[in-house]
This record gives C-alpha cells, structure tokens and sequence, in this order.
C-alpha cells in the first residue's frame, strides 16, 4: 500500500470494495495484536496528527524495539559453554542468524526499533513500486542476501493497508528460501490483514494496533496517516 500513497495517486483503489469488519479477524491463526499497555499509548501520540516528526520517529522506533521483544518471544535457543569471572557454566544464545527487512521507506524506524533489541540482527533493505499500467509489483531495490544461515526474518513496515506490498515482501524472501518469515506492523487494517494471512497462513503476524477500515484512497482509519511523510518530515 505505500507504494500507493507515497506515489500521490489520485484514483479510489479501495472504492466499492466489500472490507471485513475487525471482528472477522480477531482470530485468524498465527496473527498476534498487541495488548501491551506502553505500545498503546506510545501509539495516541503517534497517532495525534500535532506529533512533529522528529518525536513521530522516534516513537516508531520505541514501538518497533517493543513489537520486536513480543515478536522474538518464541525464536530458537543453543546452548553454549562459557566461563563467567567465576566458574565455567552452559549459556544459551539465539540460534542462527537474525534477518530484518524494512519495507522502504516507511519501514527503515521499525528495523531501528529491531536493532535496539536485537544489535546482530542483519538488515536486509527490499524497495518495492508497483508499475501503473501492469499493475505487477516491481522491486526497484533489493539487498537480500544471497547466502543465508539464519533462524528468522521479520518483514516490518508500519502500515498493513491492502496487503499489497506486504505479500509481496514475503513473496521475496520466500524465494530466498529462509526457513521462518514473521511480518511486523504497528497498524492493520482488517482487509490488509485477511489478505496477507491468507495469502501467507505458513507466518506469523505481529500487530500493534488492529484499526477499523480503510478509505477510499487506501488510507488507514483512524490510522496515523502517511506512516513515511510523517517519520521523514515530507508533506
Ligand atoms: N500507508 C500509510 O502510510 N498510511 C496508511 O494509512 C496506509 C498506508
């Protein structure tokens, strides 16, 4: 969906088109909506439209750090011998590597958030538009990589509008074979979310906040607004 918004486009993509309700998916499988009480209300003063930007960054950073601890509850451990100042004894770290993916451009503060928490995480940065007379999604910048050994990769963009952009994502790292994808997102949209879980049910799903609808133009409501203008100061 970002690609829609940040493009300007003037037509309705969302005119006429039947929306589930939120109680349609409250209980999809593998979807997880916060109910931490610092993510919602760091989330009013994101969502208050007399947050500058500079303060609207760093709360999608703070969000981010605290979507990533929610979403790393459940990752893999191994054991490893160390020796503290005091004796030898087994420790645990986390098993593979990490991948974050910022959906550009909105979602590079989320990967920010991630790397509070996870500081070895890899940032592997995916750009995706979609081409106007085709309709298909073009990706016009993509650092993936290409030798993977990781545990888990985690998709983040804050907005989960249409689901476009978001299967897409996925799409994308699926073929790079990475054995367990999560998508991250501090807003949903109820029809965003159908879609992607449908189109992925194999992932996780973390949510900050589960909205009501969308508007005719795509846009999130009550929403945020423009989840990129809004964290890089371009209005
Ligand atoms: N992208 C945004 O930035 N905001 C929306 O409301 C929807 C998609």
């Amino acid at each position: 969906m970002s690609e829609i918004i940040e493009g300007k486009r003037q037509d309705l993509p969302m005119k006429g088109v039947q929306q589930p309700g939120r109680a349609d998916v409250l209980n999809l499988p593998r979807v997880h909506i916060s109910t931490h009480p610092v993510i919602h209300h760091k989330m009013t003063a994101l969502r208050d439209k007399n947050t500058p930007s500079p303060a609207f960054y760093r709360l999608v950073k703070e969000i981010g750090a605290l979507l990533a601890y929610e979403a790393t509850a459940t990752l893999h451990l191994e054991r490893e011998m160390i020796e503290t100042p005091m004796q030898p004894m087994v420790g645990q770290r986390l098993a593979g590597g990490i991948g974050v993916t910022p959906i550009l451009r909105a979602g590079l503060g989320l990967a920010e958030g991630f790397r509070e928490v996870i500081s070895e995480a890899q940032v592997w940065h995916l750009g995706l538009r979609r081409d106007e007379s085709t309709l298909q999604t073009l990706e016009y910048y993509n650092r993936l990589p290409h030798q993977i050994n990781l545990q888990v990769a985690y998709a983040v963009d804050p907005m989960l509008a249409t689901g476009g952009s978001a299967i897409d994502a996925i799409n994308a790292l699926k073929r790079r074979g990475i054995p367990r994808l999560s998508y991250v997102c501090i807003l949903a949209a109820p029809y965003g979310l159908l879609r992607l879980s449908q189109a992925h049910p194999d992932i996780d799903i973390y949510v900050g906040a589960l909205d009501e609808s969308l508007n005719d133009l795509g846009y999130i409501l009550p929403g945020l607004g423009d989840a990129g203008d809004r964290q890089f100061g371009t209005f």
